[in-house]
């Protein structure tokens, strides 16, 4: 059966006004009552924590899909979980849009690379972007390093190189990070959160 956009105009209309018969006959009921309903009424909800800052406010996952063979699991909702001595069900902005660190379109899956010059980002595979600043990180570092100051003290710091954190990592890699940096002797360890 064709149903032209007027007809179906009309059936939304015949909906409304006459106890969910169509003209058609079908009882719309079902229909009608599924549409009510809200888009997490089908999901399985999954207690999780923000990533995003040491707050650690609690959240829930509402996911669709089986996990079968033919489904995808997919994250439909995320909003702040209401048990959480944290947040109390409340979230700033950055952990409601959580949700866009699985499956935002925007996420890139590979590391970009824009040459010197270049005002275009190429797509490089993980072990070319390692290589590569592992060279530039080493090259820096030992240009860079100041063992003693003006007076004479040893500092052993590098002074090159400057760290800047991502609130996408989690405090445990926070931590190493910042441990690491240290280690090498960088004085400039910086939180993307705090600029
Ligand atoms: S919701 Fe906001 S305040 Fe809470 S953990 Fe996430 S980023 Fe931090």
């Amino acid at each position: 059966m064709d149903i032209s956009r007027r007809d179906l105009l009309k059936l939304s209309a015949i909906v409304g006004g006459s106890g969910l018969v169509s003209k058609w006959g079908f009882d719309l009921k079902p229909a009608y009552a599924a549409s009510q309903q809200l888009k997490i009424s089908n999901a399985k909800e999954f207690k999780t924590v923000c990533p995003y800052c040491a707050v650690g406010c609690g959240a829930i996952a509402y996911v669709h899909g089986s996990g079968g063979l033919n489904t995808v699991n997919s994250i439909t909702h995320i909003e702040g979980d209401p048990d959480s001595p944290v947040n109390g069900g409340t979230l700033c902005p950055k952990g409601a849009a959580q949700m866009q660190l699985a499956q935002s379109p925007r996420l890139e899956e590979s590391p970009l690379y824009r040459p010197a010059g270049s005002s275009e980002w190429e797509k490089v595979d993980w072990d070319w972007a390692m290589n590569w600043f592992a060279r530039k990180f080493k090259d820096s570092r030992d240009a860079t390093f100041v063992e003693k100051d003006t007076e004479g003290r040893t500092v052993n710091r590098c002074e090159g190189i400057g760290w800047v954190g991502s609130a996408t990592v989690a405090n445990e890699d926070a931590y190493l990070i910042t441990k690491t940096m240290r280690s090498l002797g960088l004085v400039y360890v910086d939180h993307q959160a705090r600029i």
